[in-house]
């Protein structure tokens, strides 16, 4: 199994705790994005998120890295965090 499962981080919020974390059922980008939004920050489709995992509908965005790790998903957080 070599499936690449690369998570882009497409938060904006600056105040983020939780984010959640969706996979597109429109462009199947799978991204964090901030809590609650409905319109894909990738391809603007409305109402197509799905959550990607169950259990990990919201996740610690600062422990993002490590649990995508180990769940074995490809995650780097954008430039922006480093403030
Ligand atoms: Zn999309």
């Amino acid at each position: 199994m070599c499936i690449d499962l690369k998570v882009v981080d497409k938060t904006t919020n600056t105040n983020r705790e939780t984010c959640d974390f969706v996979r597109c059922n429109n462009c199947d980008i799978i991204m964090l994005v901030d809590n609650g939004i409905e319109r894909c920050p990738c391809c603007n489709y409305q109402g197509a998120l799905m959550w990607e995992q169950d259990g990990y509908e919201e996740i610690i965005y600062d422990n993002a890295g490590d649990i995508l790790s180990g769940l074995e998903y490809n995650f780097s957080y954008k430039e922006s965090k480093h403030e």
